[in-house]
């Protein structure tokens, strides 16, 4: 099979948004509304490095494009199309199938169009360009967050980063951390019901720690967070009591929740969207004008992940 009949069988999909063109020309067409931005973003995964080598298919793929959804909902962004890169050791029909197969799945759940794509041989690897539409000006930025604003974070962290702490040490970790790890969601609906309510946001994908400190630069605040105020998973907070290993839950990675911020006279808007989305959403300090991160309670230095 030539890479024309491989993209052909396996990723020319019919698009939802009849604005667009799609694969099979030399470029993707794209229609935007007036008065919205394009939000857009690429990431890349490897094997052995962003998922082991035993990882499935139909996860890589789910994660591939999960993670770049995610970068979408931090910035409240409607996911609309993405591109696919993919380079592959060898053709494996089965393989391509069950990648394929998951990848349309979620894209549909998201109603995000495959526009277009590459594929290579060599090592493993998957890389996805996402992009969506946000109002104009109304996007969710890093360097917004304002003295008094309380800071949240969506559901628990240290989830994905226990599972992979378990693989390394040849423990079969159980459902919902393995879930975490391999297809953890992105929270679209939280970034888009965020927009006009929260004043700065990011998606926690190296640690909170790290992530956090993101927006304190950028927007020049800092943040005094107590440990016991983190949200922990029971499986996580097991952990934590038995090692003190605050560094898994703050540093670990691929989190893929939201660390916002917002103003006082938001929070009763708040409280609405936690309850209609359903999401545990977790105050963890306030905005102060002391610039940094301090974190009350830990007594080292967690090495958050570094991509080099
Ligand atoms: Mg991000």
């Amino acid at each position: 099979m030539n890479e024309f009949d491989l993209i052909e069988k396996y990723f020319n999909w019919n698009a939802q948004d009849l604005n667009s063109l799609g694969v099979g020309d030399d470029c993707a067409l794209v229609s935007i509304k007036p008065d919205y931005q394009l939000a857009t973003s690429v990431d890349t995964l490897i094997e052995g490095v962003h998922f082991p080598q035993n990882t499935s298919a139909a996860d890589i793929a789910y994660k591939s494009l999960s993670v770049n959804l995610s970068d979408l909902a931090a910035m409240g962004a409607t996911p609309k199309y993405f591109t696919l890169a993919l380079t592959l050791p060898e053709f494996d029909e089965l393989w391509l199938e069950e990648f394929s197969t998951s990848l349309k799945l979620l894209a549909d759940q998201y109603k995000v169009d495959l526009l277009g794509g590459d594929t290579t041989k060599g090592k493993l690897s998957v890389t996805i360009n996402v992009t969506g539409t946000v109002p104009k000006g109304q996007a969710l930025l890093r360097s917004s967050a304002k003295v008094g604003d309380t800071i949240f974070i969506s559901n628990t962290l240290g989830d994905a980063a226990l599972a992979w702490n378990q693989l390394q040490q040849g423990v079969e970790p159980s459902q919902g951390l393995l879930e975490q790890f391999n297809t953890p969601k992105p929270q679209v609906a939280l970034g888009q019901a965020l927009l006009g309510v929260a004043n700065a946001c990011i998606d926690v994908s190296d640690g909170l720690k790290q992530d956090v400190s993101h927006i304190l630069e950028r927007s020049e605040v800092g943040v005094t967070i107590n440990l016991a105020d983190i949200p922990l998973s029971r499986e996580v907070a097991n952990y934590v009591q038995e090692t003190n290993d605050w560094c898994l839950p703050l540093a670990g990675g691929d989190d893929y929740e939201l660390c916002f911020s917002v103003p006082k006279e938001n929070i009763d808007a708040l409280k609405v969207i936690e309850t209609e989305l359903n999401i545990k959403l977790t105050k963890i300090g306030l905005a102060t004008e002391q610039q940094g991160l301090k974190i009350e309670g830990l007594d080292k230095i967690c090495q958050s992940y570094q991509h080099f």
